[in-house]
């Protein structure tokens, strides 16, 4: 039985913006694996560089990252790309209290914290982007 073969232009295409190498390529792998198209940046000057060039599905953006933090650099991916509601989720080792909150509030459409976990990871970015394609299809209240 072999699975239903993934035509390249039904892949959601996924950028990471990660600056620890071990991690970008754990959550790359368990991505590519899941069916996704990955780019890689591994600080917010690359992936801003990238964005002019092609607009991903969605962003999976570490809070801590080198010079341009990740909530600093939100709005600059938002902008880089034209669209106000590119799909946007923060990853982050910071787990106290209210800080889910204070990301979402900050504009992030989503929050996973680390340590990533393998077995949900790719299932997890499924489900943000099935949300993010709802929205759209949501008519005005
Ligand atoms: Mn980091």
């Amino acid at each position: 039985m072999t699975a239903s073969p993934v035509r390249a232009s039904d892949r959601s295409h996924v950028l990471i913006v990660e600056d620890n190498a071990a991690n970008m390529e754990l959550m790359a792998y368990l991505l590519e694996h899941g069916g996704f198209r990955v780019t890689r940046a591994r600080d917010g000057e690359q992936a801003l560089a990238g964005l002019g060039a092609e607009r991903p599905d969605l962003v999976v953006c570490d809070v801590h990252l080198p010079q341009i933090d990740g909530r600093l650099l939100l709005p600059l991916l938002r902008q880089a790309c034209g669209d106000r509601r590119l799909p946007v989720i923060a990853v982050t080792a910071l787990a106290m209290i209210g800080d889910r909150d204070r990301l979402l509030a900050e504009g992030f459409d989503g929050y996973l914290s680390k340590p990533i976990e393998p077995q949900d990871f790719a299932r997890q970015i499924r489900a943000f982007l099935g949300r993010a394609d709802g929205e759209d299809s949501t008519p005005p209240a």
